[in-house]
């Protein structure tokens, strides 16, 4: 069986790695992986390859830094032509990305099987790109891989029942990374504090905004008085401060870390600020108290279980949440996501299926 990989953003190398690991095992599966460009820089792409120690990807795209519709068009067009080349029974796509959705729109018109891990996820709110790209990515696959029940229900109440599709609860494929790859986590090479904050902020609802994008590092600015803020800053966050000419005095600004720091960070620190959503999953399985920087979240068992509180890019709501959250006591013993067997699931239910 021929199964091709499509990835292009940070997230999805690591939630690929996970899957990649599972599929070595696997003598009669052939991975071939298709690499986007998406995400291109050392620090958002091949520190995940070296760090997770993945294979290079078997193509690389170079598609990036372009408008949503000419860089998902251009994905379309080359992934297209590798599917045509490769013939794979599965083209696997993963999350919410202009990756995943130009991948399995592909793949469907040339008549493969689409399978979709993180299937089902829903923020509800359609002016989000990667809401726009998760319920498109979902209408079109086989096979939807959902990491909640949550998940699962979602796509009940959009009908999913009643279309030749296989929805299966497998569990979070990031917590299968984390799990794994914790024994390895890397102490980063900048100083930190005894006690500290980590924050990432990148989403473009967000750094799109200037009044929200001040008002979050505003609110950093003040809360660095009295705990620092390790703030590992994504690409497109430092253009947009420096076209705001927003200069963050307090906060402790870093390069992007690799998945080893990243873990190394979540283990050390006292809370976690964020606006991503892999990083609010992590805080939980790391057992740390989350703030999300979004008015809504597609990962709503942890808001329900209070590990997490929204407040959206409100400067006396984050300041307010971070003195709760960091009083509160959590208990983190409740599996949200699975077993950390999820990898396995997913690549167990393709090969039931005869192709
Ligand atoms: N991440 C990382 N280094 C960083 C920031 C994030 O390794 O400097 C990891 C993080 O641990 C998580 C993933 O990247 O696993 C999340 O990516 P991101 O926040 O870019 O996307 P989202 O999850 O919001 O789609």
């Amino acid at each position: 069986m021929k199964i091709l990989t499509i990835i292009g953003a940070r997230p999805q190398f690591i939630k690929a790695a996970a899957v990649s690991r599972i599929i070595e095992n696997y003598p009669e599966i052939t991975e071939i992986t298709v690499h986007t460009g998406q995400h291109f820089d050392k620090n958002m792409s091949d520190v995940f390859f070296e760090q997770m120690n993945i294979k290079k990807p078997d193509y690389n795209l170079n598609i990036h830094s372009l408008s949503h519709g000419a860089m998902t068009g251009r994905m379309l067009e080359a992934i297209e032509n590798v599917i045509i080349k490769e013939q794979p029974e599965i083209v696997m796509v993963y999350g919410d990305t202009n990756s995943t959705i130009a991948g399995s729109l592909a793949a469907k018109k040339l008549h493969k099987k689409v399978a979709h891990v993180e299937a089902g996820l829903r923020s509800f709110n359609m002016k989000m790109p990667e809401e726009i790209n998760r319920i498109l990515t979902d209408r079109i696959s086989d096979y939807l891989f959902c990491p909640t029940k949550q998940a699962v229900e979602n796509l009940k109440k959009e009908g999913y029942e009643n279309f030749n599709v296989r929805i299966e609860q497998v569990g979070d494929v990031m917590y299968d990374a984390i799990v794994y790859y914790q024994k390895f986590a890397q102490k980063p090479n900048f100083s930190l504090p005894d006690k500290f904050i980590l924050a990432t902020v990148h989403r473009a609802e967000n750094t799109d905004d200037t009044e929200r994008l001040k008002n979050i590092f505003e609110a950093l600015e003040i809360i660095s008085e009295n705990l620092p803020v390790v703030l590992p800053l994504h690409p497109r966050t430092r253009q947009k401060l420096k076209q705001i000419d927003f200069k963050p005095q307090k906060t402790i600004i870093t390069e992007p870390v690799g998945y080893l720091q990243m873990i190394y960070l979540l283990n050390k620190t006292q809370l976690v600020i964020t606006d991503s959503g892999g990083l609010q999953k992590e805080a939980y399985f790391m057992k740390k108290p989350c703030i999300t920087l979004r008015d809504e979240t597609e990962w709503v068992e942890l808001v329900e279980h209070g590990f997490n509180t929204l407040t959206g890019a409100d400067k006396n709501k984050i300041l307010n949440a971070v003195e709760q959250m960091l009083n509160k006591s959590l208990d983190f013993s409740i599996k949200l996501y699975g077993n950390a067997d999820a990898a396995v699931k997913i690549i167990e239910t393709l090969k039931q299926d005869k192709f």
